[in-house]
């Protein structure tokens, strides 16, 4: 009894932990803080549950070390080996963990149940412990499946293992497809319903094994065939309700295995992802029905066929000359080239000269949410300089030079068109500066795939070339000027 409150008690110290901790994100300054509070909040969890193990009495450590051994490699691993660029994929990936953990956990009590003939009898105890276990099976294997499908879109597609090599000792490239016919949103909705459907079978006839490994099946298709149409720009809203779906999962499996403190970690993640989906959408001009059903995404990626003459450095520099206004607009290209130093170098060089800079921020810039943020306060810019897209765009029509550095779908001016992946979509007003320089290798399209009419407007100079080499280049310009 004296032991139960004890462990209570560490997971209300720990609950607590995870909420300060999220407080304290909600500021740039106190973000390290919340993300340490939070760490030091799960490493509690962790260390109540085994000592509530060790006097409940388990079987044995050696799964459990094991476990945590292979974990510990697996993600020790990934992170020595991961690129900055790659990290969307990587978050992706394990929110698909996130799911799959939780589904198994359910899967293992539930088997685990049936083999010790611990099955309740039908009433309230069957019904809420049956229904906790299928839908956290529903919702942990379509998070597992579709965070894969994401993972695969964000990377573009994968490389055939074994293949024979390029001549750049490449493999062979398959894409990762988009697809989405009309008729595909029936069948979605018809896999829900036998999903559920299963869930309750396995109420009704709790030993029939067939429908829990049913429910396994239906809910892996419905995690491919939910992803499978989204992609273009809507894949920010996908990936973080992806994410709030992994918390959903491990909240119920809290219920599952009566742990207090995941129902309230599961529940805070759910909660979280879930705001961060509706701002997403938010941003991006849509609902989540039109996110999910619509299928903005488009199949294809447009030929670029116009041609436009580049510029130099120096002729940048010469333009950035006796301005009074700059917004630097970042995109994915300054995440992929690590150009955020030298950008923030541009930004000093300007201010000296007495030119007052700002960065204009879009929500959906880069391949996950917050990713300009993080590359800049990496390069100590100050916060109160990035400003978000509805305020930045008040001031462009004022502004002297744009500096668009490897942006494209969230400054491109057909999103205000009603046609295409991006239709409708809130972008940056580059275009309405007086002068927008765009800094990226090539007039290729963007994530969405669309041509961009900003780069071949007369006020506009391309600056070819990889982002960090460029803007190593312009601010040399700049010195020499
Ligand atoms: P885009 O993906 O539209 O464009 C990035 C541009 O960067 C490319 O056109 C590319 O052009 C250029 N680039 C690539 N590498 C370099 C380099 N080394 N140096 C210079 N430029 C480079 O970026 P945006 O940030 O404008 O838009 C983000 C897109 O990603 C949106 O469509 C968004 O919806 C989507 N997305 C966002 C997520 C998020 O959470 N933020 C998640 C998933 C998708 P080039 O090849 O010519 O150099």
């Amino acid at each position: 009894m004296v032991d139960a409150v004890i462990w209570d008690i560490g997971y209300l110290v720990s609950a607590a932990l995870f909420i300060m901790g999220i407080k304290k994100l909600s500021s740039p300054r106190t973000a390290p803080d919340g993300n340490k509070m939070g760490a030091q909040g799960m490493l509690l969890a962790v260390l109540v549950t085994l000592g509530k193990m060790y006097t409940d009495g388990i079987i044995g450590y050696e799964l459990i070390v094991g476990g945590l051994a292979l974990g510990s490699l697996i993600g020790w691993w990934m992170a020595v080996r991961v690129e900055m660029t790659g990290m969307p994929e990587l978050v992706a990936l394990f929110n698909g963990f996130g799911g799959a953990a939780s589904a198994l956990v359910g899967l293992s009590e539930v088997l685990s149940r049936l083999q010790s003939g611990n099955v309740p009898e039908p009433g309230v105890e069957l019904y809420a412990i049956w229904v906790a276990i299928g839908l956290s099976g529903l919702v942990g294997w379509l998070t597992l499946t579709g965070s894969l499908m994401a993972m695969g879109k964000l990377m573009g597609g994968f490389y055939i293992p074994f293949t024979k090599k390029d001549s750049r000792g490449r493999r062979k490239w398959v894409n990762f497809p988009t697809w989405g016919p009309p008729w595909l949103n029936l069948v979605k909705v018809a896999m829900l319903f036998v999903s559920l459907a299963l869930v309750v079978l396995t109420i009704q006839e709790p030993t029939n094994t067939d429908y829990i490994y049913g429910l396994v099946a239906s809910s892996c298709l419905l995690g491919i065939l939910f992803v499978l149409p989204i992609g273009g720009a809507d894949m920010p809203v996908v990936v973080s309700l992806l994410n709030s779906m992994s918390g959903i999962a491990a909240a119920f499996t809290g219920f599952v295995i009566g742990n207090n403190v995941l129902i309230i970690a599961g529940s805070m993640v759910g909660a979280a992802g879930l705001i961060l989906t509706f701002i997403m959408c938010k941003a991006m001009n849509r609902t989540l029905i039109a996110v999910l059903f619509k299928s903005f995404g488009g199949s294809g990626r447009e030929t670029v066929t116009r041609t436009k003459v580049g510029s130099d450095p120096e002729e940048v520099a010469m333009v950035c000359d006796g301005i009074s206004t700059c917004v630097i607009i970042p995109g994915y290209g300054m995440a992929v080239s690590q150009a955020q130093h030298a950008v923030k170098e541009f930004a000093d060089l300007l201010e000296s000269q007495g030119v007052e800079v700002k960065y204009g921020i879009h929500p959906v810039a880069g391949r996950m949410p917050g990713h300009m943020n993080v590359l800049l306060a990496e390069a100590n810019v100050p916060y109160e300089q990035l400003i978000e897209m509805a305020e930045i765009n008040l001031e462009m029509p004022e502004c002297d030079v744009a500096l668009v550095i490897g942006a494209n779908d969230t400054v491109n001016p057909v999103a205000r068109s009603g046609e295409g992946p991006l239709a409708g979509m809130p972008i940056i007003d580059a275009d309405k500066a007086r002068v927008v320089v765009v800094i990226k290798r090539s007039l290729n399209v963007g994530y969405a795939g669309v041509d961009n009419d900003l780069f071949f407007e007369d006020k506009t100079m391309m600056l070819f070339g990889d982002g960090k080499k460029m803007m190593n280049e312009l601010n040399s310009a700049m010195k020499e000027f």
